[in-house]
């Protein structure tokens, strides 16, 4: 028999940004639904998918998880702090050219942010969502087709029952049903560029650093693996499709060979001890953000290659965005907060996706003048404070659009937090 139910609010996509705004939506509305085609919410599932990543989040995005999970606990168990980020400019012979360091003491601040495992992150979130009265989950059950009205979104979901929301909230990843099904268009641009990551161990400690590596094709970034010791890492390489192709049809030893030539020996010898995973280099954004009774977020809206750590951190401006404007409403798919939403997002997202695509088209360019710049740049931020500050601030999402600052229940914390 099919189900009819209704709902203030109503999340397609259980992912790390689904389930982030449940719980921060269920502050204020009473009846949210979140609902995952392939993810069934449980903690002891062995459905969870593997992700061995791990995602730097910096301080502004964690001074909003703190008021909204036990965030303190989640970073003491395996959160590392991120305290400085080297960046290394290697010759075509992969010899290094030049390293200019920026450490987040001299930039008075304790850390850059926190390096945590996407799996324990995921795990807290579940936990939440599921001791939170106000949110129903919905397993294994997909959006199908959406048709909006002046009052409400009406939901089709893949076992045929059907939800009536006021407000819907596609978080439902890059290839976004919501998205499709509203006739939202994107923006995308296909790079000739992919990449790969892996965890490792290697012979020289990396403390709290993380060491990215320019060269031609892409940079070679190496993030210490949090809550282990200071001998492993994950490995994000991002170079041509045809070399990322290459890479990974290698055998092992002669991987281990490449990743070692490739990495300049800054961590010495080096073990792979996880499988690959391999990814395209995409950037998709969406015409815009909201439709009657209906808003985009993270992937959904916008998609980055994972250079810089935006993603995540993109993703909770966006979440904290339209909290903003949520609050100021009883009606959450109201007009004010759908245009609010809209065009207070759009377009510092569109910068982040301009910023982004031009350091990494600079970053993997074999172009003369794009190459001069990204050799003579290190050295001209290195020696600029006010330049690194600019910089510091555009990688952390600070500054250009300042979103106020978000001090709510572990106000303490939060300060804390900022060292
Ligand atoms: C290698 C790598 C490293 C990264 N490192 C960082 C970092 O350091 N810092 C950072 O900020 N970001 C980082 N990112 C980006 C970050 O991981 C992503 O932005 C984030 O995980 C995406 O979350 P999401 O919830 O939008 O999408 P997803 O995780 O893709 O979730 C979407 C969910 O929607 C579900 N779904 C799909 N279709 C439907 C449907 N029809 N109905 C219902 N549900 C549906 C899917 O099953 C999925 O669970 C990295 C990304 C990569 C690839």
């Amino acid at each position: 028999m099919i189900r009819k139910q209704y709902c203030d609010i109503f999340i397609s996509g259980g992912g790390l940004a689904g389930l982030i705004t449940a719980i921060s939506v269920a502050d204020k509305f009473s009846k949210i639904i979140c609902c995952d085609s392939s993810l069934d919410f449980d903690l002891d599932s062995s459905d969870l998918p593997p992700d061995k990543r791990v995602t730097a989040l910096f301080n502004s995005s964690l001074d909003y998880l703190a008021n909204l999970i036990p965030l303190e606990t989640l970073l003491s168990n395996c959160g590392k702090r991120l305290s400085e980020i080297q960046i290394v400019e290697a010759g075509e012979n992969c010899k290094l050219i030049q390293t200019t360091s920026f450490k987040s003491h001299s930039m008075g601040r304790e850390q850059f942010g926190w390096l945590i495992p996407n799996e324990n992150l995921r795990k807290v979130l579940i936990a939440e969502v599921l001791q939170n009265p106000r949110i129903t989950t919905l397993p294994k059950n997909g959006v199908e087709k959406v048709i909006t009205r002046t009052k409400e979104a009406h939901v089709f979901l893949s076992n045929g029952d059907r939800v009536i929301s006021r407000l819907l909230i596609g978080a439902d990843g890059m290839n976004s049903r919501v998205r499709a099904t509203l006739g939202i268009n994107t923006n995308r641009i296909n790079l000739p560029q992919s990449g790969i990551t892996f965890n490792v161990r290697h012979q020289l400690p990396i403390s709290h650093k993380s060491i990215e590596i320019y060269k031609s094709g892409g940079p070679f970034t190496i993030i210490p693996l949090p809550g282990e010791n200071e001998y492993s890492s994950n490995i994000i390489w991002m170079d041509s499709d045809r070399n990322i192709d290459i890479y990974s049809h290698m055998d092992s030893d002669r991987f281990t060979l490449e990743v070692m030539k490739r990495s300049l020996g800054m961590v010495g010898d080096i073990e792979i001890v996880s499988p690959l995973s391999k990814w395209s280099g995409t950037y998709q954004m969406a015409n815009k953000l909201s439709h009657e009774r209906a808003v985009l977020i993270a992937e959904a809206a916008h998609n980055l290659p994972p250079i810089g750590a935006q993603g995540l951190n993109l993703t909770i401006n966006d979440i904290k965005m339209l909290n903003g404007y949520l609050a100021k409403s009883e009606d959450p798919g109201d007009c004010k907060v759908l245009n609010g939403y809209c065009s207070t997002r759009y377009l510092p997202t569109l910068l982040k996706f301009v910023g982004t695509n031009f350091l990494n088209v600079m970053s993997f360019s074999n172009i003369l003048p794009f190459k001069l710049i990204r050799k003579g740049g290190t050295k001209v931020f290195a020696n600029n404070r006010q330049l690194q500050s600019m910089l510091i601030k555009f990688g952390l999402g600070e500054g250009l659009f300042d979103l106020k600052p978000f001090h709510g229940k572990n106000k303490v914390f939060n300060d804390r937090l900022r060292g």
